[in-house]
């Protein structure tokens, strides 16, 4: 090109020597109009030929001449375009236009010593084409003013197309050499495509395993790539799952009518999707990787320009593909253990330092579990070390099982674990979790062909109790571990001795409610109340109790709270129901009836759906008078959703009473009673306590007793343990007390003696 511009300048140089020579004289007109004639034919012809269009300009006149060649390299023909300035003023860009015409005006004036300039003009199929405009002056006035103007275009389209594409080569390649994520340089490789070749978009799908993995395709639609990701590749998937499943180039035509898109056209079709051509993304030992895929909107296959481009695209990609798998590979290896696939002590190390962080940001606590198998070597030098990595396999497996989404796992060493647990409610839930592990890893387990049962021991330690850097909490858990294993082995054992001691009594505590629960080894005790006015016993409250060989009498408020954790309040308050029921029954038919059995009923079960059926279920079995029932529920329930309002009232409606336990102490008022159906308040031992000697508690139950009454519910003192304190209620106008005073709570059989005789008042 280069030496065709030098000739064009020969020649224009001859022309313009030419017309200098010819201008002078009339005579000479016509011999100088045929000498531009041919000299101009020439310079077409030459123009043709160098592929260059040609444009004279009469500065005067503003006619323009325009060759052929000028016009059709913006697809124009011969007499399609005018032969004016308003033809190149109405074809250039609007944007270049002022440029161009600042930069002939500078040449025209002498400012400028040529006129090379690069303008977009735009071709008649409503595209841009860049053109590189050179131009000389021709002709003079005398006054040596220019008056002509000619020039050359040459299309320049493709030079700046392959430049903007050496360039993103460029940027790509710098990509990779600073490491940017893959996933950034995958859409950088196919815009990069996309930009030479007009209405192409591109996709890169990486092969895991058999499975196709979105890549990058920032031009395709979010849905189709979703699509596509977690297909399995075969001989006739598409494409790309086609190219990736034989390792060839596959180019197809038509996506509609191709039957290897028989399947799966119909997540392209809908997207404008008509040809799709495919190439093998393949390692440096010629594995496959991944698939190049190239789309267009209309059914074709490729020139030899996008064919060379799809397998260069391809090659591109595979450099990118290979060292982000290879880079993933090594990160993997670096952060899980390969035996177990449990995090890696690297990774475990990294895992904690950043709980420490946010922990002490947040002022959370949490917990770390550092477990050690017992006799773990015994296992390897008797059954060798393939039977050691199968027990370590089953072993992680089973410490992963007792763990939730949120704590983390990892294998430190040899038959050494650690397990972080973050959002602890208290000191237990690291204990509950230690036990739980303690549980699964004790499980049989056959190894050889012999059934062995593993055991391990687990050190707690607390963030930030036991240590607040990474150091101290590992030696502290550590030293817990070495506690647990001192302890006789499988066992766990917090960094603090008492937490250890505590959370052990509370495991017998629950292991042995449950045992006692179900084979019903607790007991009832029941404490009179006696009406004020009459000294009669108007009824008994039925108290649970529980003897245990080991642990001795545990207090109730302790094994109920228990019974509540452990999800065992249901059966325990429906056997004290069924017990306390009988009893009241069998007194009856001895001769001696209790008017009423009061039974306390925890709010949790209280307010579920099932309270009723049972109670019901209870009336039926025992026989006893539902108006000699009374259920006793703490104010919590009174607090609680307005469903609890329809056990209210279907409790009501079967003839059973209500009282509200510890009246005063929650945070209920007469109001939020007062749409309730309720029979009794139990004014709380805690007032009667103070009542004598505390003028405002005084005051208080005296109150307590007006309203209660004036709303219509009968009121008991609970508590009551002197007669000073029997008297003042008494004169306060109280019902009916219940406490010491009368009677602890004692045995079924000295309730019969006690109901002989009334109390004298
Ligand atoms: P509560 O329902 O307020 O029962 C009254 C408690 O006060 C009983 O304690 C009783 O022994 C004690 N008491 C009665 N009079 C006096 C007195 O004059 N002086 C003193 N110092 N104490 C007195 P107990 O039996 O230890 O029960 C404690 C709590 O355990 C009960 O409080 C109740 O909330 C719960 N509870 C006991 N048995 C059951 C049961 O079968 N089911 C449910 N859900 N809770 C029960
Ligand atoms: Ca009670
Ligand atoms: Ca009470």
């Amino acid at each position: 090109m280069e030496g065709l511009s030098n000739s064009t300048t020969l020649l224009l140089e001859e022309i313009q020597q030419l017309r200098a020579e010819l201008s002078t004289t009339q005579l000479e007109a016509q011999k100088r109009a045929t000498e531009l004639d041919k000299s101009e034919e020439r310079l077409s012809l030459a123009m043709r030929w160098a592929n260059d269009g040609l444009w004279d300009w009469n500065i005067e006149t503003n006619e323009v001449y325009y060759s052929p060649r000028w016009k059709s390299m913006l697809g124009y023909e011969e007499n399609e375009l005018d032969n004016n300035i308003n033809t190149w003023e109405n074809l250039v860009h609007p944007d270049d236009k002022n440029m161009a015409i600042q930069a002939a005006q500078d040449y025209l004036a002498g400012r400028a010593d040529s006129f090379e300039i690069e303008i977009r003009m735009s071709h008649k199929d409503n595209r841009d084409i860049f053109v590189l405009s050179q131009a000389f002056i021709v002709g003079r006035e005398p006054d040596n003013k220019p008056v002509r103007l000619v020039g050359t275009h040459i299309d320049i389209t493709e030079r700046k197309k392959t430049a903007a594409f050496n360039n993103n080569n460029a940027k790509i390649l710098e990509m990779i050499a600073i490491g940017n994520p893959a996933s950034d340089i995958y859409n950088a490789i196919a815009l990069m495509y996309e930009d030479r070749h007009p209405g192409l978009r591109c996709s890169m799908l990486e092969l895991h395993g058999s499975k196709l993995m979105h890549g990058g395709a920032p031009s395709l639609p979010s849905e189709y790539c979703k699509a596509l990701h977690g297909l399995e590749n075969g001989p006739s998937v598409g494409s790309c799952g086609t190219s990736t499943f034989s390792g060839k180039r596959v180019l197809v035509e038509n996506i509609e009518t191709d039957p290897k898109w028989g399947n799966i056209k119909h997540l392209a079709l809908p997207h404008g999707m008509r040809c799709c051509w495919s190439e093998p993304i393949k390692s440096s030992s010629g594995d496959v990787l991944g698939a190049f895929g190239m789309y267009y909107n209309h059914p074709a296959l490729p020139n030899e320009d996008e064919l060379n481009d799809l397998s260069s695209a391809a090659r591109l990609t595979s450099i990118v593909m290979e060292r982000d798998q290879a880079q993933k590979r090594i990160r993997a290896l670096a952060y899980s253990d390969e035996l177990t696939k449990l995090s890696s002590r690297a990774h475990f190390y990294l895992h904690l330092e950043a709980a420490i962080k946010t922990s002490s940001r947040y002022k959370h606590r949490f917990a770390l579990l550092y477990i050690d198998l017992d006799g773990f070597k015994g296992i390897n030098d008797s059954l060798g070390h393939d039977a050691g990595d199968l027990l370590l396999i089953n072993i992680a497996k089973r410490l992963q099982s007792t763990c939730r989404d949120i704590d983390f796992i990892a294998r430190l060493s040899g038959d050494e674990f650690c397990i972080l647990i973050s959002e602890l409610s208290d000191n237990y839930t690291a204990a509950n979790v230690a036990q739980r592990c303690l549980n699964t890893v004790s499980q049989p387990v056959e190894l050889s062909t012999r059934k062995h049962t593993p055991a391990c021991s687990i050190g707690i330690a607390h963030y930030p109790d036991d240590g607040n850097d990474l150091a101290s909490l590992i030696k502290a858990a550590d030293t817990a571990l070495y506690a647990a294993k001192k302890n006789g082995k499988n066992q766990y054992a917090f960094y603090k001795p008492e937490l250890t001691r505590q959370a052990e009594h509370r495991f017998l505590v629950e292991q042995y409610l449950r045992e006692a629960i179900e084979n019903q080894q607790l007991s009832l005790v029941y404490q009179p109340q006696i009406n004020l006015k009459t000294g009669k016993i108007i009824g008994v409250e039925a108290l649970s109790r529980w003897d245990h060989p080991i642990l001795g009498g545990v207090p109730p408020v302790e094994f109920i709270a228990t019974a509540e954790r452990i999800g065992m309040i249901k059966p325990l308050t429906e056997w004290v129901l069924s017990t306390a029921c009988q009893q009241a029954v069998a007194w009856k038919k001895e001769g001696f009836p209790v008017p009423r059995m009061a039974i306390n009923i925890s709010s949790s079960h209280f307010i579920d759906k099932e309270i009723v059926p049972l109670i019901k279920r209870i009336i039926n079995e025992t026989g006893i008078t539902p108006t000699e029932l009374e259920l006793e529920v703490t104010e919590s329930v009174v607090q609680t959703d307005p469903r609890n309002l329809s056990i209210f009232q279907n409790l009501k409606s079967l003839g059973i009473q209500l009282a509200i336990d510890d009246f005063g102490t929650g945070y209920s008022s007469f109001a939020s009673l007062k749409h309730l159906k309720v029979d009794c308040l139990k004014i709380d031992k805690y007032f009667v306590d103070d009542m004598l000697d505390d003028e405002k508690a005084l005051l208080l139950i005296g109150s307590m007793i007006e309203m209660g009454h004036q709303l219509g519910y009968s009121i008991v003192a609970e508590g009551v343990e002197t007669s000073e304190q029997f008297y003042t209620l008494k004169n306060l106008g109280c019902d009916t007390a219940q406490g010491y005073l009368f009677s602890k709570p004692v045995k079924a059989q000295a309730i019969a003696k006690l109901i002989k005789n009334d109390y004298n008042i």
